[in-house]
């Protein structure tokens, strides 16, 4: 497929905040907000896929990279089809992929990062809190239990923030993560704007 997809990547270790503002970002006019963590969570448990995604996730550990691009991009295929997201018009808003230097380098030629938005939090501590309040909320088991915590945050540095490095330097915007909702909110839309 030609298509090249430009979007913007939200990036950020677990408990930054992306989904909860990528989701805020994808409701204004021009924008698909795409969480690969959604679409496994959408996956029937029983099903193969499903299966394998519960046995990952519940180490806090990373899908295969084949296996979660495949998906991928089969999902972002059906919005198409379905008209959900329209290449030449809208920007996809992507949070959790690429999520390894593997899948970066898959990526290649199908996406075309226009800015990066890199949620940072100084504290660790806030976002084991914040990762602890939501597990509670919304039951992520991945979340519930300290260890699975500890190591995503390890998963992150080792494999995901590698990623960043993978890209332009100048398309990365540090976007302070620590404040409310709505404040976090306004410095994230204020870098995705600016490639609109
Ligand atoms: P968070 O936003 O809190 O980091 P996600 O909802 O994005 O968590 O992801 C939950 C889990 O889904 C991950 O720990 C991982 O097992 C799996 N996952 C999500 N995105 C990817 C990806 N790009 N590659 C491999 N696994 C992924």
């Amino acid at each position: 497929m030609a298509d090249c997809y430009k979007c913007v990547l939200l990036f950020g270790a677990p408990g930054t905040g992306k989904g909860t503002q990528g989701k805020l970002l994808g409701e204004k006019d021009g924008f698909v907000h795409l969480a690969t963590g959604d679409i496994f969570r959408a996956l029937d448990k029983e099903s193969e896929l499903g299966k394998k995604f519960l046995h990952y996730s519940s180490r806090g550990e990373l899908v295969p990279d084949d296996l979660t691009v495949e998906l991928w991009q089969d999902f972002v295929k059906g919005l198409v089809l379905g008209d959900k997201y329209v290449p030449d018009k809208d920007l996809l808003l992507l949070d959790g992929m690429p999520r390894s230097l593997k899948q970066a380098e898959m990526l290649d030629g199908l996406i075309e990062p226009l800015a990066i938005v890199h949620l940072t939090v100084g504290n660790l501590d806030e976002m084991v809190q914040r990762m602890k309040l939501r597990a509670e909320k919304e039951g992520r088991h991945d979340d519930a239990d300290e260890n699975v915590i500890r190591n995503r945050f390890d998963v992150y540095h080792n494999e995901t923030a590698p990623v960043l490095g993978h890209y332009d330097k100048g398309l990365v915007t540090d976007v302070n993560a620590i404040g409310t909702i709505e404040e976090v909110f306004q410095r994230a839309e204020a870098v995705v704007m600016s490639v609109r």
